[in-house]
């Protein structure tokens, strides 16, 4: 079945109880036990196994093409089981331009667990060989990334992490399995903040990984779910599994929204520079073109002028709300460099812009007029 038919019918069935088409949410923590000491249906205590949790892990694996998927209370809960899962003495290479979350833990969480890191220029595949070492166990990837929007070559890099045996994680937080296929291109996990497109509505928080196949990496990430107990609540999986059934054409709209606003924004006059691999003149357009199905509803500007002009832009929007996150229905705007930690290499004067579902004539009108204000 096409990705967009499983997409349409995520968290449905014919249950056969009550011939209901969509799954109940089974809120109970705990599973009857036979007098035998036996759990006849598999489920014993939600924190190891909960049958909505399940659901949207087995389909989310089916989506990305997948012999197993993890859920968590969060994408930042995820992305430390993935490092938590690596040996003490681990070394992970990491984007030079990527979420905020994942160099804060780089530089603040896994020292004390003996995990050291090194950032690569990932549009540099040579950059990248040059940092893999012995002690190399995973190179992270965000394509593409926060807030930059530069495009990595999946194939290219995963085929050389394979030569040192190092696995290769792909976070498709902003394409979602619609947009990239990571897995398909060789890499090993995947990693969704669920909380951005999956769930879609900015209600959700929550958090999933990927394995192409069962690996002591993907089998230690589970061990990590269930001991460690960041596991994704029924509820926050059930209305993920809700927002999937409409994934596949609010991201089709907004899409087509953000390349409409990329190209406005590229022929204004107050704008320095746009950060949208959908543009034929970004350095990572042909890259992207080969391994996107779109270009994505993400996208970054730089206006002429400094952090009170970028500040003074968000400040004049009406539609775009001025908030962080991204892959609601509404569309955000934000002044990166000031979320991020100090030692943020983000330009002040970039505003990034999450593009929702809205009448795209009004977004162009109102980043016009929040630009001449
Ligand atoms: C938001 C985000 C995360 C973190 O996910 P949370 O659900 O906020 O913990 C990780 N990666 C990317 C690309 C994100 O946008």
């Amino acid at each position: 079945m096409h990705i967009e038919t499983l997409l349409a019918h995520t968290g449905c069935l014919d249950d056969p109880e009550t011939g209901a088409i969509v799954a109940p949410i089974h809120l109970s923590t705990t599973f009857h036990r036979n007098d035998d000491g036996t759990y006849p249906r598999g489920f014993i205590y939600s924190r190891d196994n909960n049958p909505t949790r399940n659901l949207f892990e087995q389909t989310l694996a089916l989506i990305e093409g997948g012999e197993d998927c993890t859920s968590f209370s969060s994408g930042m809960a995820a992305t430390h089981a993935i490092i938590q899962a690596l040996a003490p003495g681990s070394h992970v290479i990491i984007p030079d331009d990527v979420y905020h979350g994942l160099t804060n833990l780089a530089d603040n969480m896994f020292g004390n667990w003996g995990i050291s890191f090194d950032r690569a220029k990932m549009t540099n595949l040579d950059d990248i060989a040059q940092r893999i070492t012995p002690q190399t166990q995973l190179i992270w990837l965000e394509t593409p990334s926060n807030p930059m929007l530069q495009i990595a070559d999946i194939r290219s890099i995963t085929q050389l992490a394979k030569k040192h045996g190092v696995y290769v994680v792909v976070d498709s937080t902003w394409t979602t399995p619609l947009l990239q296929k990571p897995l398909d291109l060789g890499a090993d996990l995947v990693i969704h903040s669920v909380t951005k497109y999956l769930a879609g509505h900015s209600d959700v928080l929550g958090g999933a990984v990927v394995a192409r196949t069962h690996t002591p990496l993907s089998e230690a990430i589970r061990d990590i779910q269930k001991s460690c107990g960041a596991v994704m609540d029924p509820f926050s999986a059930w209305l993920t599994m809700r927002g999937m059934r409409s994934l596949s054409s609010r991201l089709k709209t907004q899409c087509q929204n953000a390349h409409a606003v990329a190209q406005f924004l590229a022929g204004h006059p107050l704008v320095e520079q746009v950060h949208y691999p959908g543009l034929s003149n970004h350095p990572g357009h042909s890259i992207a073109k080969l391994q996107m199905s779109h270009f994505g509803a993400m996208l970054s500007f730089q206006v002429i002028g400094k952090a009170r002009r970028a500040f003074s832009v968000a400040a004049q929007t009406k539609i775009f709300q001025r908030a962080t996150s991204l892959g609601g229905t509404e569309s955000l705007i934000e002044h990166r460099a000031s979320i991020e930690p100090e030692s943020s290499q983000t330009p002040e004067n970039l505003l990034r812009l999450s593009i929702g579902l809205e009448y795209v004539n009004d977004l162009l009108q109102d980043l016009d007029s929040a630009l001449k204000d």
